[in-house]
């Protein structure tokens, strides 16, 4: 059997990706303001120079130090320690996957501003796949390797975006007005998207065609900050059946894992993208979303004072919004889950932003047991 999650503290995983100076960042000679050691797996967020202090009548600005479970580095390419995604893969996308096999629910979510690198580390390009097509891809070989011939394998793809708090499949092409589906609960299922679409899929190639149909329809909307940015939380599962037939006993056994690969939407605030109007509405909606995951961190990170400042029952606030809810069995639950703190390497505000928030969810690992 598994080892209770109580017997183990590593069920939360944070690591920080520092993505690489962009060519037009590389001529204009942007000053970097990140260090990372990757023998101590310390990141050192620097100051930068007076010059460059946008806001500096009001913000300190100061070098600050942060420790997570693993470092990627770097902002240059050519750098020998430059983290390849099949490095960032083989570091702990490959763990999840073992964790899958032996029947764990994972759940890995990557979050930054927009621009920091998410979608490169989950889904990547083509020439430079991510985390999710690696893991899938390496899934359907370990499912060709199974030794024994009583052993049969399910995979049931899903794809959903919640955007605005509302939940759309991905899977499902269009349509005006847009369907959206609705969150239930039960004892059995846990928290789950009712009528959403969970593809049969046979082989990798299946697999691919599934997230082309997904990306495609994603939602994206043009901000003035970068116009390939990404609105909405995108959220990617796999769900693997092992079915186990046992010639001894002539008794089924099927085990089932979920693998969750989320995608955040971008984490800045939404006056930092100058929008107004629809936009802005869309902005404060992402965040309620963001900033009920960081305040369900928070909770689990530090529940004596979480159960302080409510007086409800509820202590972890899960149900507050959309994407916590979903998330509710990842977060604090029986679920292995990391966390990629995507950053980029010259902005000093959203970085802090992010390796705080990074910094409060390395604290769960041992605590969020509490809360089951
Ligand atoms: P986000 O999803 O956070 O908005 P993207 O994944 O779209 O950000 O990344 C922004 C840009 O930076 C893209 O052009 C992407 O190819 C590039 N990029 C992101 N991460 C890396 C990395 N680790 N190494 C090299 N280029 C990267």
């Amino acid at each position: 059997m598994a080892p209770s999650p109580v017997d183990d503290p590593g069920n939360v995983k944070v690591v920080v990706r520092c993505r690489a100076f962009l060519k037009r960042e590389k001529e204009k000679g942007t000053q970097c303001l990140i260090r990372m050691d990757p023998a101590t797996q310390k990141t050192t967020l620097l100051a930068p120079a007076e010059s460059d202090h946008p806001n500096s009548r009001s913000k300190v600005y100061e070098d600050k130090e942060f420790t997570f479970d693993k470092s990627f580095w770097s902002h240059d390419l050519d750098d020998p320690q430059y983290a390849h995604q099949e490095d960032v893969y083989r570091s702990f996308g490959e763990e999840f996957l073992d964790h899958n096999f032996d029947g764990y629910h994972t759940c890995i979510f990557a979050y930054g501003q927009t621009g920091s690198g998410k979608s490169y580390t989950m889904m990547g390009t083509p020439e430079q796949p991510g985390l999710i097509p690696r893991t899938c891809e390496e899934l359907f070989e370990r499912i060709q390797q199974e030794p024994s011939p009583n052993t049969n394998y399910h995979v049931l793809v899903s794809y959903f975006e919640v955007y605005n708090e509302h939940v759309r499949d991905l899977l499902q092409p269009r349509t005006n007005p847009p369907i959206y589906l609705k969150i239930r609960e039960s004892q059995v299922e846990g928290v789950y998207v009712q009528n959403l679409t969970e593809a049969p899929v046979r082989n990798y190639a299946d697999v691919e065609r599934l997230m082309k149909v997904g990306d495609m329809s994603r939602t994206t909307a043009a901000t003035k900050m970068n116009d390939t940015s990404s609105r909405s939380h995108a959220v990617f599962t796999i769900r693997l059946k092992q079915i186990t037939h046992s010639l001894l006993s002539d008794e089924t056994i099927e085990r089932t894992a979920r693998m969750r690969l989320v995608d955040l939407a971008g984490s800045e605030r939404a006056k930092s993208t100058e929008a107004t109007g629809a936009r802005l509405k869309e902005g404060g909606q992402i965040n309620k979303s963001l900033t009920t995951l960081g305040r369900v961190i928070a909770a689990l990170a530090d529940p004596k004072r979480a159960n302080k400042n409510r007086r409800t029952r509820d202590v972890v606030p899960y149900r507050d919004s959309v994407l916590t809810w979903l998330l509710k069995d990842s977060l604090g639950g029986n679920s292995k889950t990391a966390m990629v703190a995507c950053v980029a390497p010259a902005d000093y505000e959203e970085t802090l932003s992010t390796l705080r928030y990074a910094d409060q969810a390395k604290r769960i690992r041992t605590r969020a047991l509490v809360n089951q």
